[in-house]
């Protein structure tokens, strides 16, 4: 990518001299690498998060429908959001708790998307690690509101989330209660991934956690897992997980969108291990 360099370099020169002002020459960008130039995967995704007027749209449509079947769960005792293999008997007089996943879905980490398309690579630990203990995620457009107002109905809600519990713990709580999202002052109400309390990494068995004295009214996600455990198959496998809950969606499950990553990626990588993903992933295009 350098040899462009110089032309871009003349054509300033010459844009310059054509002004008839002496003004100084800003430098040209830094072309040594493909980071600075070349196709990333997340460009398109990563700029619809971070400026369409549709994303902050969808996303303050996503709240404002959870807090009507709050509304909704809160009048009926028999409603249970829990996925059917994890619903037991007698949740019905239990107090109300929502849980809901964080990144995507209440807090916004696309800046570190960002910094992965100006710097070049995909996800690694070491760079989200960074991130993360940055404490710099905003709030994604209606979810303090939402929160705030399902404390104020008496709702606890349950922050799962796959952050790494050993390493994200500490940040990820003065991140969210920073930002104003009901926490308490032990952190009791945030689980993270590798929790002592429910240790596993899919979220079932937190989920079940919360569920041993709770009633669960709403599930908040951006991604399938947030939801449903076994969602690291294939594409079809995972269409035919959602079948059974076609009428939750919307109702008891609020889903937000993530066009950046996910275990939709994977799926579709899964289908050809041993491709660039690229290619991998233009085989999985549809054309009619
Ligand atoms: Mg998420």
């Amino acid at each position: 990518m350098t040899v462009f360099r110089p032309v871009l370099l003349s054509f300033a020169l010459l844009l310059s001299a054509c002004a008839g002002t002496p003004t100084a020459v800003p430098p040209p960008p830094d072309l040594s690498s493909t980071a600075a130039t070349g196709a990333h995967d997340n460009l398109n995704a990563t700029l619809w998060m971070q400026t369409a007027a549709e994303y902050q749209a969808a996303a303050l449509g996503g709240f404002a429908q959870a807090k009507a079947r709050l509304d909704i769960a809160l009048a009926d005792a028999s409603i249970n959001a829990l996925p059917l293999p994890e619903q037991t008997q007698g949740f019905e007089s239990l107090p109300p708790a929502i849980i809901t996943d964080a990144d995507e879905t209440l807090i916004d980490n696309s800046p570190f998307q960002a910094r992965r398309i100006r710097d070049g690579g995909d996800f690694d630990p070491a760079t989200w690690a960074a991130w993360s203990n940055e404490r710099k995620a905003r709030g994604i457009p209606g979810a303090v509101a939402f929160a705030q107002y399902a404390a104020s109905r008496g709702v606890t809600i349950y922050y799962v989330t796959n952050r790494d519990h050993a390493s994200e713990y500490q940040a990820t709580a003065d991140n969210l209660r920073a930002l104003g999202f009901p926490l308490a002052d032990d952190n009791r109400n945030l689980l993270l991934r590798g929790d002592p309390r429910a240790p596993g990494k899919e979220k079932g068995e937190r989920r079940r956690f919360v569920a041993k004295d709770h009633r669960v009214v709403l599930l908040l996600g951006d991604n399938l897992g947030d939801f449903l455990d076994g969602v690291g198959s294939d594409v079809a496998a995972r269409e035919n997980l959602i079948a059974p809950y076609a009428d939750w969606w919307g109702s008891r499950w609020i889903m937000l969108p993530n066009p950046s990553y996910g275990s939709w990626e994977s799926a579709i990588l899964k289908a050809c291990a041993e491709q660039p993903s690229t290619a991998c992933k233009r085989e999985a295009l549809r054309y009619d």
